[in-house]
């Protein structure tokens, strides 16, 4: 890696080059550089704020799930019809869907290579499990820490071929040239004396953003701490995002962060609520009179664990609406394993049928949620006694929070997005809809990853930037009239996370929504006219500014068209019916200092195919990528 000092306004500015740059150090930041090393791209570095932070490697569940095409003996599933179920989740592309079914045994089979340990039976079959919006028993697992296997698989591998890693410096701006295509990033040190030079410059032609879902968007959340994200930085750069309204959401312990789904909801604890006075309230006792039935919903909710809008008024998905509604009453919510919900008129005779037959078959008809949840996993029991809660004898706290976003950068069927050079793959990439199968952001990163490193390697692997160049790109930066981070910037977006997590989530609220763009992109131009500055904090929270202005802008969009869809219900919205509108993707760019939206058809699947001796001729000519 070509390593330079370029003098601007008389500092000394550490520069380096190259032709691609990864950002991420994540699943499928790791893979894309692993990929484009041995397709013979060595000319490239990764770059991250943390190599140890990120979803992939500190984030898990139960069974963490990854959803590849099934290969299971005895089942009939074909790449085709894996990405006739993508597509069918709604608002999803076509192409991109067609890539991730087409790619997902090339990319599983890489990681069991490599040492994942997806379970084969005796005869070396890997068995698969239906997972949600699932027909085919696609789903496999390698245990509750799958994402960290991945990445720590791929780590070996670009240790390996000793790839440059750049580590502890956060991606603040992306850099473009005069005709709008990448040219570089402006990084910033995240671990740097804050008197000291902590700006650096990279020069490249190509960049592949991994840097995970935007955390910081919303204040609930169980991405794992220390995790921000940071989509802002594509959306400044003026990259077009689509669904940035899709997210899910459920309900997850607050500290450590962990979903409580399965049995921790199966056990039927006590849902409570405490005021700020201390005083607690059975929040089933109080909405839901009919205890047969709010122990039903509640059971239910184990294995319901997103929140789905077709669920929200009868179904399981009113206990998360009452848990939003009783902390948007100002208070604290809690599942407590002592007591049982209902107090002295708890009756498990009064389940529905599937849950008492359930609890039955589990040997778990038992007198406390404690014991219940001993008997049918005790390891769920330990996971959190090991992480300093002991069930036994304190209540955990819960939150409705945001675990994942099937939005983000638009990307083309080479995770290539509309900024030229600029790649996106993982969670960053927006390639989900509406309703995506449980474990299929895996796969998807480890597609985008493939796609985009094969691109880059075919077609834009001698592209250069010149010191030229990058200094006309990066002069704003460096003048003259920098101030210090003025604490207020934190402060003013920890309360747009709040806001984000009350009105702008799983419950919406169009109005508000609108109030809410209208403040923050205030807000954003005063962070304009105070830049640049020089501190980590100052682009984190920037970069959340920008993404949550666009998820606004895309959430009002979405509102003034009635679509109600998906992981969130509206307060003060009349639903369509209109089903080619309930299909659509939501756009959105900043442009010019505004953010605009609009909704499209989704990209319809393509024929694919093709005549074994065409393929292979136009193959032999340029690998087929165009
Ligand atoms: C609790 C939980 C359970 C989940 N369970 C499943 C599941 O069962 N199946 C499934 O398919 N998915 C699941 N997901 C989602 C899945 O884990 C993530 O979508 C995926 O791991 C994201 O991988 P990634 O490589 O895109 O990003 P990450 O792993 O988040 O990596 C992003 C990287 O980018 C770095 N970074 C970010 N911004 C910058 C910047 N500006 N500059 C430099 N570096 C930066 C970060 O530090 C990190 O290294 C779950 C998520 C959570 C939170």
């Amino acid at each position: 890696m070509k390593q330079t000092n370029l003098s601007i306004h008389n500092r000394k500015i550490k520069t380096y080059f190259v032709n691609t740059l990864v950002v991420g150090s994540g699943a499928a930041g790791y893979a894309a550089a692993v990929r484009l090393w041995e397709g013979g791209n060595e000319n490239i570095a990764l770059l991250t704020e943390n190599r140890l932070c990120g979803t992939s490697r500190n984030a898990g569940s139960d069974k963490q799930t990854y959803y590849k095409q099934g290969i299971g003996a005895m089942g009939t599933d074909s790449p085709l019809r894996m990405a006739k179920d993508l597509f069918a989740g709604g608002a999803m592309d076509g192409d991109t869907a067609y890539c991730e079914a087409v790619n997902s045994l090339p990319c599983f089979f890489r990681l069991a290579q490599m040492g994942v340990a997806f379970p084969t039976n005796r005869y070396g079959e890997f068995v698969g499990y239906r997972t949600d919006h699932d027909t085919a028993g696609r789903a496999t697992s390698a245990g509750p820490l799958t994402s960290k296997m991945m990445t720590e698989a791929w780590e070996k591998e670009f240790e390996k071929y000793a790839i440059p890693m750049l580590d502890n410096l956060l991606a603040a701006e992306i850099l473009k040239d005069e005709n709008g295509a990448v040219c570089g990033v402006f990084a910033i040190r995240t671990d740097a004396d804050p008197t000291e030079e902590n700006r650096v410059l990279i020069g490249c032609a190509n960049l592949i953003l991994a840097t995970g879902g935007h955390a910081a968007v919303y204040a609930d959340t169980v991405y794992p701490d220390g995790h921000t994200g940071s989509l802002g930085l594509a959306v400044q750069a003026g990259a077009g995002m689509q669904n940035l309204t899709e997210w899910q959401y459920g309900l997850a312990s607050v500290a450590p962060k962990w979903n409580v789904s399965g049995t921790y909801m199966q056990s039927l604890p006590a849902l409570i609520s405490i005021d700020e006075n201390g005083n607690r309230t059975d929040i089933l006792q109080k909405y839901i009179p009919d205890i047969g039935t709010g122990l039903s919903l509640l059971f239910r909710k184990g294995y319901e664990w997103p929140f789905d809008s077709a669920k929200a008024e009868n179904g399981s998905s009113q206990i998360d609406l009452l848990v939003h509604k009783e902390k948007s009453l100002g208070n604290r919510i809690y599942l407590d394993y002592t007591v049982n919900p209902y107090g002295e008129k708890f009756d498990l005779s009064l389940l529905d049928t599937e849950a008492k037959s359930y609890l039955e078959n589990a040997n778990a008809l038992l007198a406390t949620p404690l014991q219940r949840l001993l008997q049918m996993n005790t390891p769920a029991y330990e996971l959190y006694f090991n992480k300093g809660v002991d069930l036994a004898e304190q209540p955990l706290e819960i939150a409705l929070c945001a675990q994942h976003c099937n939005g983000g950068v638009a990307v083309d069927a080479w995770w290539q997005s509309s900024v030229e050079g600029l790649f996106v793959c993982g969670e960053a990439a927006g390639t989900h809809g509406v309703r995506r199968p449980g474990g299929s952001a895996l796969n998807a990163g480890q597609v985008g990853a493939l796609r985009a490193s094969q691109f880059i390697n075919a077609k834009c692997e001698d592209k250069v930037t010149n010191e030229q160049t990058l200094l006309a790109s990066a002069a704003h930066l460096f003048a003259e009239s920098q101030q210090k981070t003025d604490k207020k910037n934190s402060l003013q977006t920890l309360a747009s996370r709040v806001f984000m997590s009350e009105h702008a989530g799983a419950i919406r609220n169009a109005d508000q929504c609108r109030q809410m763009q209208e403040s923050l992109a205030e807000q954003l131009l005063q962070y304009e006219k105070t830049a640049p500055v020089q501190d980590a904090e100052f682009y984190r929270c920037r970069h959340a500014l920008f993404t949550q202005c666009a998820q606004l802008n895309a959430l009002y969009t979405l509102a003034a068209h009635g679509i109600v869809r998906g992981g969130a219900v509206w307060t003060d919205v009349d639903p369509t019916e209109d089903n080619t509108l309930l299909q659509s993707v939501v756009e959105t760019q900043y442009k010019d200092g505004d953010f605009v939206s609009s909704l499209r058809a989704p990209r319809p699947l393509p024929d694919g195919g093709g005549f074994f001796e065409e393929v292979w001729r136009s193959f032999r000519e340029n690998g087929n990528v165009e």
